[in-house]
């Protein structure tokens, strides 16, 4: 070394600004001192700790350097290794996501740091040297109380000198007075004696784990109370096991105690309400299919006394990993209070309380349903406006409690005089609705029938009441008016009946009138109708026409009776007019009977001449008449009584017959073939034609209608038909005949068809007795000479 300038003890390493440091010192004679980076010969480089310092002689000039030169590489990688890790630690320290502070044993802050400032409301150099009990701060226990000083993390530290783990603390700062939540650690760290030095308390912010700990506590204890005093009665079914919980009340619920019956999955389906099942199981089963959470279904349980309880479910689905139901667990709401609270609501706002009819509201809603229903069915409905006459007056005189009794009454009789389909309403006061239902199909029968029920409601309305001590007649004004596809809105409807009843009133009370100027007429001729036939019948005013029936050759073989009504004031009328009327009135009873008989007679007449003896008749029967419980007897008699031949009778009745009671009307007809009588299906294919009846009917012969054979030409589908009608015929081996036949085409046609028998103009129109029977002498003038017999006939 000796001879060597220093510079070969630098290298790479080797700073160049504290070399230029030694230059600066030593060209301004000053000492030197610092570290810097050297050599050694090897080439390894070495921290070197050097101070070089200059000599000077007595007289002043510089002589010397002496450097001192030492290795302290080892010092320096120490300090560089502590260096690292303060940097790490006070990285950490900065940013653990908690506060962290350092307490003296004396539990003044020796240090903080930036999160524990910034929880506590302070800034970082506000906080060192504060007190633990600052005022900026205060605690709270999880009970909400304040938190004393002895329980602070920092003296119960110092005080048991032991750790505080996880104690949760409510942090109150005055900077902004909000509560946050904290988790605190604090633990003490002892000197050789095992005394307290420092304390380091740790806190994180748990406000929002709190919040949700506290929502799902509430929660819990809201369901705890629900299940505990609420009606619910709370189930579990594991779907994987089959396995059933039914708590408490859900057996209490049905009146069972605890697992009385076998709690399995079957028990709750066998007390399910069999109508209730269907709907059930498909809410259940599309709740488990559709991946829902949750579902809710109304349904009744059978209770251990035999009614229903209706229940509301609710249940939560639990699911595996793949989406499949594992569990169900719900709770079952028992609806009987809510039932009956909505029936009771129900009642109070759609009835009248006084009289527990519908009041206003429901009768709008019930006149829309019957309006409805009209449209549905073409049948033509009526309302009555019903409003009793001098009601004012007894409820002024005999005061309230005679009114609210006549209003009672009067609803009672109202109700009992109509049909169980038809309605009545109150408006209010003395004000009551009637709405009558399928009065026909015809304005006519409908004002006829309306007209009927309202003259029966004021017959018994006109019974004498009984008010207290009293006896009371009441009469009342009815407004009647029709509705039907036509009409217009309910409100109107309403409107026409209140007008009709005004009209009633002013009329003279105890009166009906017609909204419709029309039907009042209609109705009042119906009556004056139905008045007169029953004058004619009884004067046997009527008369029988025959219509020739005819075999392929034209031979006439029989004859259709033909009721006929010459009144004397309004000539002709149609039986199309008055056959319904007769009908609707039951006068068709009596007078088919009466039609009945005369056939008979001639029948008897007829069987005594050869010419007319192999002729049948056929006589038209109503419905209403087969329904008459006498019919059967009476037929019979008129038969036995006339001594006709029952084979000769034909009785033709329509396929409406069939409409209801087949079994009765099968009965009844058998017993009348027994005696010989045959039967004839009139206007078959234009009613309510089923093949499965026709097949068990007691039938000798189908009559096809007149439209099909009307339309024979000119439409393939009624000569489709007719063909249809013939095989089938053919096929139940019955006879037939076609009706309205009025040219040679349409025969010709029917007879490649296969049909041989006919009735129609063609052939002769319904003719009085004796000019059928002279059409017969002429026909048979013809071929032999029997005129003498028929003329015998006519006498
Ligand atoms: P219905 O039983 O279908 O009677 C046949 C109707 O067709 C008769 O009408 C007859 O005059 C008419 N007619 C006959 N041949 C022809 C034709 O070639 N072309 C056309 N267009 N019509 C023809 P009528 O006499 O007016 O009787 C009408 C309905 O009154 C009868 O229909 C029957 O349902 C009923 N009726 C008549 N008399 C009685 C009776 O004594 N008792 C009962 N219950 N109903 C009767
Ligand atoms: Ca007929
Ligand atoms: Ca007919």
């Amino acid at each position: 070394m000796l001879g060597l300038t220093c510079r070969f003890l630098q290298g790479p390493e080797t700073n160049a600004q504290e070399v230029a440091q030694i230059h600066t010192a030593l060209a301004s004679g000053r000492e030197y001192a610092g570290e810097l980076i050297n050599y050694k010969k090897n080439g390894v480089p070495f921290w070197n700790d050097l101070t070089i310092s200059p000599l000077f002689d007595k007289d002043g000039t510089l002589s010397h350097y002496i450097g001192i030169t030492r290795d302290i590489s080892a010092r320096r990688s120490a300090d560089e290794d502590r260096q690292r890790q303060e940097r790490l630690y006070s990285f950490m320290f900065e940013h653990v996501q908690a506060g962290i502070v350092m307490h003296k044993a004396t539990t003044e802050i020796l240090y903080a740091n930036s999160m524990a400032s910034t929880l506590l409301g302070v800034t970082h150099d506000q906080i060192l040297g504060l007190a633990h009990t600052d005022p900026r701060w205060g605690f709270i226990g999880e009970d909400g109380e304040r938190l004393p000083k002895e329980a602070y993390p920092v003296n119960v530290a110092v005080r048991t000198r032991a750790l505080v783990t996880n104690l949760i603390l409510g942090l109150r700062r005055t900077s902004d007075s909000k509560l946050v939540w904290l988790m605190c650690n604090a633990f003490p760290s002892l000197n050789e004696h095992g005394e307290p030095i420092d304390v380091v308390v740790s806190f994180t912010d748990v406000t929002e784990l709190k919040i949700a700990e506290q929502a799902l506590k509430k929660s819990e204890e809201r369901l705890s109370l629900v299940l505990r005093g609420a009606n619910d009665a709370a189930w579990d079914w594991d779907l994987m096991t089959d396995a059933l919980y039914y708590s408490p009340r859900w057996w209490q619920m049905l009146g069972y105690s605890d697992r009385e019956l076998e709690p399995d999955s079957q028990l709750w389906k066998a007390l399910t309400h069999p109508d209730d099942h269907a709907g059930l199981e498909a809410t259940f089963g599309r709740a488990l299919l559709e991946g829902s959470a949750s579902y809710e279904v109304e349904f009744r349980l059978l209770h251990k006394h035999g009614h229903y309880v209706p229940v509301l479910s609710r249940g939560f689905i639990s699911r595996d990993a793949a989406g499949k139901a594992v569990r169900v667990s719900g709770t079952n709401t028992d609806l009987t209070d809510q039932k009956l609270a909505e029936q009771k609501i129900y009642e109070l706002a759609f009835f009248d309380p006084l009289t527990h009819l519908p009041n206003r509201r429901l009768l709008t809603e019930l006149l829309r349903k019957a309006l409805q229903n009209s449209i549905r069915s073409r049948q033509h409905g009526a309302l009555l406006f019903i409003d009793l006459d001098n009601f004012k007056v007894l409820n002024d005189t005999l005061g309230h409690d005679a009114g609210d009794s006549l209003l009672r009454q009067v609803a009672q009789r109202l109700r009992e005089t109509v049909r169980l389909a038809d309605s009545v309403a109150r408006l209010g006061g003395d004000e009551f609705l009637v709405i009558l239902e399928q009065l026909g199909s015809t304005p006519q029968a409908c004002a006829a029938n309306a007209k009927h029920q309202a003259l029966k409601l004021r017959g018994a309305l006109g019974q004498p009441y009984r008010c207290g001590e009293i006896d009371y007649i009441a009469s009342a004004s009815i407004g009647i008016t029709s509705f039907d596809a036509s009409s217009p809105s309910v409100e109107d409807i309403l409107k026409q009946a209140d007008l009709a009843m005004y009209r009633a009133k002013s009329d003279g009370r105890n009166t009906l009138r017609f909204f419709d100027q029309s039907m009042q007429i209609a109705a009042d001729e119906r009556l004056k109708l139905e008045y007169d036939l029953r004058t004619y019948l009884r004067n046997e005013q009527f008369e029988l026409y025959f219509q020739p029936q005819v075999d392929s050759s034209g031979t006439i073989d029989g004859a259709e009776v033909l009721l006929r009504w010459f009144h004397a004031d309004r000539g002709a009328i149609s039986p199309t007019v008055f056959i319904p009327i007769a009908e609707l009135s039951g006068i068709i009873v009596p007078l088919g009977e009466w039609v009945l008989l005369q056939a008979c007679q001639q029948l008897r007449l007829w069987s005594a001449h050869p010419t007319t003896a192999r002729l049948t008749l056929s006589v038209n029967v109503s419905v209403r008449q087969f329904a008459d419980a006498d019919f059967i007897a009476n037929v019979l008699e008129i038969v036995k009584r006339s001594g006709a031949d029952p084979s000769k009778l034909k009785l033709e009745v329509t396929e409406s017959l069939f409409a209801v009671d087949v079994d009765g009307i099968i009965e009844k007809m058998r017993l009348l073939g027994a005696a010989g009588i045959t039967f004839s299906l009139d206007d078959f294919g234009t009613g309510y034609s089923s093949l499965s009846y026709l097949q068990r009917m007691p039938l000798d012969e189908i009559k096809i209608d007149r439209s099909f054979v009307h339309s024979l030409g000119e439409s393939a589908n009624a000569a489709a038909i007719a063909r249809t009608i013939i095989s089938l015929a053919d096929n139940l081996g019955v006879e037939i005949i076609a009706e309205g036949v009025e040219t040679m085409a349409q025969q010709a046609l029917l007879e490649s068809y296969g049909c041989m028998r006919y009735q129609g103009y063609l052939f002769g129109t319904p003719v009085p007795r004796a000019q059928f029977e002279a059409t017969l002498i002429s026909a048979d003038s013809c071929s032999t000479q029997q005129h003498g017999a028929l003329r015998g006939l006519e006498i």
